[in-house]
């Protein structure tokens, strides 16, 4: 049978000389794998569509819930350019496509995220440099995963701390914590444990009017980053990439 979707392509993997099998997030159906017949043979828009970061209409053709179903025909909504072209883009959209990618599982539909998603890719493609989208985005994408962080008091007895412990994805008071382990805990400013109940209980639609020192927001983005990559139980590959040129950056 037939099927249509709306699709933000995630990636592609090469197979034989000029066939890819396509890792597409879907607003109908969430994460979908599918079969595309030569898209590199040719410049072909149906290739061109099939670029990572694309907004497209995809028809999949197979069996209901066939593992891989061939990817008949896609074409671009949004083509999304510039997320490509630049470096500092790409490696920001590409790291949040990845912690999606491997939190989300495959075939479950997540439709306010794919919309939140969409919002973000536009987002980015007018400020780049802009963190508060993508800050947003990942509170936003662990809320669908089920991997919120806890900061908003203890999780063992409600009490007040400001002490993150990752194990526990959560804020333990000193009591809990057996007066608190420095090397385990992530110690928290109280501004960015509010910022992030903020942007946790507000609605998508409002976040534009929060605006985070570039501090709070750099400190809240290193928490997120920590609790995802213990959730993943691995660094992601763009993070340790990013850090790579950061650190080659630096030296002299
Ligand atoms: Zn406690």
């Amino acid at each position: 049978m037939r099927f249509s979707a709306e699709g933000i392509v995630f990636k592609g993997l090469p197979l034989g000389e000029a066939d890819m099998i396509m890792t597409i997030f879907t607003r109908q159906k969430g994460f979908v794998r599918a079969f595309a017949k030569s898209p590199r043979k040719t410049k072909s828009r149906f290739g061109s569509a099939l670029e990572p970061f694309s907004y497209i209409r995809l028809s999949l053709w197979g069996k209901e819930n066939a593992e891989l179903p061939r990817l008949i025909q896609a074409d671009i909504v949004h083509p999304f350019q510039k997320l490509r072209e630049e470096l500092k883009c790409f490696l920001r959209v590409s790291e949040i496509f990845e912690m999606t990618f491997m939190l989300i599982p495959e075939h479950v539909r997540q439709e306010r995220l794919f919309d939140i998603l969409l919002d973000t890719l536009r987002m980015q493609e007018q400020d780049c440099m802009n963190p508060k989208a993508i800050l947003c985005y990942k509170i936003k994408m662990l809320a669908a995963a089920g991997f919120m962080p806890r900061l908003n008091g203890c999780a063992r007895c409600a009490g007040t701390g400001r002490r993150f412990y990752f194990r526990e994805g959560s804020i333990l008071c000193d009591n809990c914590s057996g007066n608190g382990n420095p090397i385990s805990g992530f110690e928290l400013s109280p501004g960015a444990i509010k910022l992030f109940e903020t942007l946790r209980l507000w609605d998508w639609s409002k976040l534009n009017r929060v605006v985070p020192s570039d501090g709070l927001a750099r400190e809240l983005g290193m928490l997120l980053d920590l609790h995802i990559r213990y959730r993943l139980e691995k660094g992601l590959k763009t993070r340790d990439f990013i850090e790579n040129i950061k650190t080659k950056a630096a030296m002299p």
